[in-house]
Order: structure tokens, then sequence, then C-alpha cells
């Protein structure tokens, strides 16, 4: 009894995987005649099942050993149809797939991050004010009326307040016009000699194709024994120089600012017509880019500096202007919109 229905287990057994085997390879294979394989064996009602029914005649000596034999087949049979029917699975996920999406067509290609041209510009003037032993200071966009007017010698009242559109925020506190009151906290906190180049936004009641209420500004201050408007031409020419072009013609205006005494404009030889007059330097041949000038004993005064023993040059331009020239962009917006296409060429 035990031999018959151990080989009758056997036969079981390899009638099973002889099917499943050929099933395998067989391209008809699908879910659904894996599982009708399944239970044709191991169901309820399955041949293995059968089988066992005939296991009560057996001594109590044999059951188990027959029972053992039996559950290895439903093992092995079972992790055998369960893994098909894993590959089965996957494989129609992985057509599904293909049939949502081309995987024959190029991958997109990875946008990399750049700085904006203007910070391009900001740091490129920095770096170049570097090389003269100049140090990036900076200060807060939100100013007392002290620090952006008062210390640099523009008392209330003054007509020179007139030039520059304020944001006011209360009577006292203002939205900074320009960086220059970086120059007062940095002479508060530090003695002479100093050497400061003072990169940041400063803000002003403007809006047209060459002025933003916000805009960037970048200033200088230098302050030593004897200094002289010498030092201050030689510096600037050479920012120029490095900036735009070793050929650049530049020329000092004398001009207006409440906190240096003398004061200039530097003007170069207009970039985009070489000096020969176009709409963008007013037919002139030549371009304004910065303001500077000595620094104006009352503004010395205002930090506590002697100015018989020390004196001082100032200068200061816009970002955006400097950045336009550079690249020959005429309309300032453009910086701010953000549009993709614009920003990658720099
Ligand atoms: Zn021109």
């Amino acid at each position: 009894m035990f031999d018959a229905l151990s080989q009758k287990l056997k036969l079981i057994q390899e009638e099973a995987f002889k099917e499943l085997s050929s099933l395998a390879i067989s391209p008809a294979i699908n879910e659904k005649n894996l599982e009708e394989l399944k239970i044709r064996y191991l169901g309820r009602n399955g041949k293995l099942t059968e089988v066992l029914k005939d296991i009560g005649g057996l001594s109590e000596e044999d059951r188990p050993k027959i029972g053992q034999q039996a559950n290895g087949i439903k093992k092995t049979l079972s992790e055998k149809i369960n893994s098909l029917l894993y590959s089965l699975k996957e494989e129609g996920q992985k057509k599904e797939f293909q049939k949502m999406c081309d995987t024959s067509l190029p991958s997109r290609t990875l946008d990399i991050g750049k700085r904006h041209p203007l910070i391009q510009t900001m740091e490129e003037i920095s770096h170049i004010f570097s090389r003269y032993g100049f140090q990036v200071a900076e200060g807060p966009e939100i100013e007392t009326d002290y620090y952006n007017f008062e210390a640099l010698n523009i008392p209330k009242h003054h007509p020179a307040r007139d030039m520059q559109d304020t944001f006011y925020i209360s009577e006292d506190v203002v939205l900074r016009t320009h960086t220059s009151p970086v120059q007062i906290h940095v002479m508060e906190k530090f003695k002479p000699p100093l050497r400061i180049i003072v990169p940041g936004v400063v803000y002003r009641h403007d809006d047209d194709t060459s002025h933003s209420p916000m805009f960037h500004q970048i200033e200088g201050l230098l302050v030593d024994r004897e200094v002289s408007f010498a030092h201050l031409k030689g510096i600037l020419t050479y920012f120029v120089h490095e900036i735009f072009s070793s050929k650049t013609k530049v020329r000092f205006r004398p001009s207006f600012f409440p906190f240096t005494e003398p004061s200039a404009e530097l003007d170069i030889e207009c970039v985009l017509c070489n000096g020969k007059g176009c709409s963008v330097c007013k037919n002139s041949g030549w371009l304004e880019v910065a303001g500077c000038g000595m620094v104006h004993p009352k503004v010395f005064e205002a930090v506590n500096y002697d100015p018989q023993i020390f004196s001082g040059f100032a200068f200061g331009m816009g970002i955006e202007r400097i950045t336009m020239l550079r690249y020959g962009i005429d309309n300032i917006k453009l910086f701010f919109e953000n549009d993709l296409r614009f920003l990658r060429q720099f």
C-alpha cells in the first residue's frame, strides 16, 4: 500500500513537471493556463489531493512519510508556478510601459543653472578691484535717513535729495537709494586705511527702458593718507580697460555729488559706435558709466576721521548699465523677466 501510494505520487510529480516545463516554453503560456494547471494538481479536487484520500489505509508509521512526500511535491510545484506567474506579470508591465512611452526617443538634456548676467558682472567687477586690495563689504537694504542721507552730507531739505526718488517706509526709514550708506557703516567700525567694494541692491522710484525701481550698484571707497585724485583716475582707468577693452578711451568730467568734493563723472568712448556717434550715446560719442570723487570732509567728520590726516576717494556705478553696454542690451526689463532664452546667452 505504501509503495503503491508513493509510486503514484512520483508519477504525478513527473507528469506535473513535464506539463509545466512544456507550458513554460510555449508561446501560449498565460496566467490563466498556469492557474488551471495549479488547480488541476493542487486544487481541492486536484490529482495530488485525490491520491492523499487513500492515506487512511496506511499504518500510522507510514502516513507521515507519504504526507511529507506529498507536501514536498506541493511546495516545489507551487514555487515553480508562482515564479512563472511573477515573471509573466513583470513581462506584461514592461509591455504596458513600452506601449505608453517611446523608449527610442532621445533623452532630454539636463538644464544646468547659471549665474544671472547681473551677478556675473557684479562678481567680475568685485574681482577686478580685489586685485588692488579692495574687500567686499555689504549692508542693509532698509536704512535710516541718517545713513542714507545725513551722514553723507545730504541734510534734510537739501536740494540734492531731489536727485533721488526715494521710497520712504516711514519719515525716518527708507529703502536705500544707493550703496553709499555702507561706507558710513564700515568707517564707523574700522579705522583707516581701508579699501572696500560694495555690491548690492538699491531702490528708486523710476521706471522706463533704462531704469528699474530695483537695480544694482557697486561702490568703492579707499581711505588712506595722501590719497589724490590721480589715484582715483588711475584705478578707474584700469577698471575700464579690464571690464571693456584696453583700447577703450576714458574721460573725467566735472560733476556734483554732496558726498564728494571735487566730483566727476567717468565717461567712456561709446562702445557701440566707437566714438562716431549713435542713438545710444545720443551722438556724443561718449557714455557715462560711473560717478566718483574725493570723499567730502563732512563725511569724514560724521565718522570721526580727521580730514586733515586722511583723504580718500569713492566711486559708484550701476551694474545694469555696465552689463547693458557690454552686451548691447537695450531694455533693462530683460534682466528681471527671467526669460530663459535671454538668460542662456550669457
Ligand atoms: Zn555711440
